[in-house]
């Protein structure tokens, strides 16, 4: 009986301007809040979003229409999202190409609502992690163990429609809303390609590894896939934010002996010490090139370094501060898009190898169930990732927070 409301809270909702209906339907639907399956599927739903109109400006919360999921789509259930600095460069668009109006958002966690047609690895009700690069399973780079780089699914940071159709699945009286690297998790319910959705242990707390949709395992298999330390080496990490010091976890895991944090926010330091960075270097502190500082205080250099800023100088330096011989450096900051890496091709000639990687090599559906186990199996921590948490109606203080630099990430409780 509770549950039957929601159909003719759709049709008046669409009658009479519907924020407010919404909220009620909720509350009468489900009081779990768990608005999935055979009532909803198939019909456009409305919820709030946090749309961005403008670059640079408050996102504004407001009543968006979803639209069902085409063939090989899923509609989601958004329970928690987090801020990525990858959200705040699209949204500031100083070096990105703009793209408004947008729903903004990629790192998140929720439920399966309902499915389109040819889905078969999720159902509803699944617990499941949305990611910005996909993996559709048949492509050369699905097949191949070295690259998660499918051809289908890979990022796409300018797109803003779904794959299927070129058509976007939010709309605001009936003008479409962008969509954001295919995820969108700025709304209640958001649409993603079947190829995007890790299936997790339903066990694992949502609240939590939602951070594993993209910063966590970024900066972890950065390290662990890409970089690859032995153990007893030396790992410089540039930018110590979630995703610099989820790189640190992954040098502390393979036996790093050294890890050497780099960062110009000197706040960053006291919470790295928690990762297991072991020394720091703030290169405002030196009047040569930091590279030069960390070469003289590793014999030469370090025997790998991660990137994790976005800024083009720190990956100049990342990379001319490893080892000739055997240094492996690995870029991961997404840099402004005109942004040209220059460097002596001596330095590459000395034997130093210059890698990056998107979402840490890891393949979304095949690997990043394990990184959620890794957590349940208390071989990764998340808790000290999460410095701050906020109700979906503050997401603007989420963004604040990383434009100051304070915290690493901040939790935004979709249901709040
Ligand atoms: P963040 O803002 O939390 O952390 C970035 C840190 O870098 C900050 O502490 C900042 O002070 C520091 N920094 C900036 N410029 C620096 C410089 N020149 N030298 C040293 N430190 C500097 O950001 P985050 O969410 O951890 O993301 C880090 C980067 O990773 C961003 O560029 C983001 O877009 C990118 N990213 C890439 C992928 C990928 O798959 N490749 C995925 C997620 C995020
Ligand atoms: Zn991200
Ligand atoms: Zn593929």
């Amino acid at each position: 009986m509770r549950r039957n409301c929601w159909r003719p809270c759709l049709s008046l909702a669409s009658l009479r301007g519907i924020h407010g209906l919404t909220r009620r339907a909720y509350s009468l639907g489900c009081e779990t809040g768990e608005l999935v399956g055979p009532m909803t599927a198939g019909h456009v739903l409305p919820c709030r979003a946090a749309v961005a109109w403008e670059a640079g400006k408050p996102l504004v919360i407001q009543q968006v229409e979803v639209a069902p999921p085409q063939a090989m789509e899923v509609r989601m259930k958004v329970k928690y999202t987090s801020l990525c600095h990858t959200d705040l460069y699209f949204w500031e668009a100083k070096g990105q190409t703009p793209l408004f109006p947008r729903i903004f958002g990629h790192e998140a966690a929720g439920v399966v609502e309902s499915v389109g047609e040819g889905v078969s690895d999720v159902a509803v009700g699944d617990h499941v992690l949305p990611v910005f690069t996909g993996e559709c399973g048949e492509c050369r780079h699905c097949q191949s163990e070295e690259s998660n780089m499918c051809d289908l699914l890979r990022i796409n940071t300018e797109r803003g429609v779904m794959l299927s159709d070129g058509k976007s699945r939010f709309s605001i009286n009936g003008t479409p809303i962008n969509h954001f690297l295919g995820t969108s998790t700025f709304s209640e319910y958001t649409v993603v390609h079947a190829g995007c959705l890790a299936k997790i242990n339903p066990l694992a707390p949502l609240d939590k590894v939602c951070i594993v949709s993209c910063g966590v395992s970024t900066g972890l298999g950065a390290t662990l896939n890409v970089a690859k330390p032995k153990q007893g080496s030396s790992v410089a990490i540039f930018g110590l934010g979630a995703v610099g010091l989820a790189a640190a976890e992954g040098a502390r895991i393979a036996g790093a002996s050294r890890i050497i944090g780099v960062d110009l926010n000197p706040n960053r330091f006291e919470e790295a010490k928690k990762f297991g960075v072991t020394e720091f270097v703030n290169p405002k502190d030196y009047d040569r090139p930091v590279q030069q500082v960390i070469a003289e205080m590793t014999d030469g250099g370090v025997d790998r370094s991660v990137e994790c800023t976005g800024n083009i100088n720190a990956m100049v330096s990342a990379f001319e501060c490893v080892h000739d011989g055997w240094g492996v450096a690995v870029l991961v900051g997404v840099p402004n898009k005109d942004a040209v890496f220059m460097t002596k091709p001596i330095n590459i000639l000395n034997e130093r190898t210059l890698k990056g990687t998107f979402f840490g090599n890891y393949k979304p559906r095949s690997d990043i169930p394990s990184v959620v186990d890794m957590y349940l199996n208390k071989k990764l921590e998340l808790d000290k990732f999460i410095t701050h948490r906020v109700p979906f109606s503050e997401i603007n203080k989420a963004f604040d927070l990383m434009v100051k630099g304070e915290g690493l990430r901040c939790i935004i409780n979709m249901e709040d």
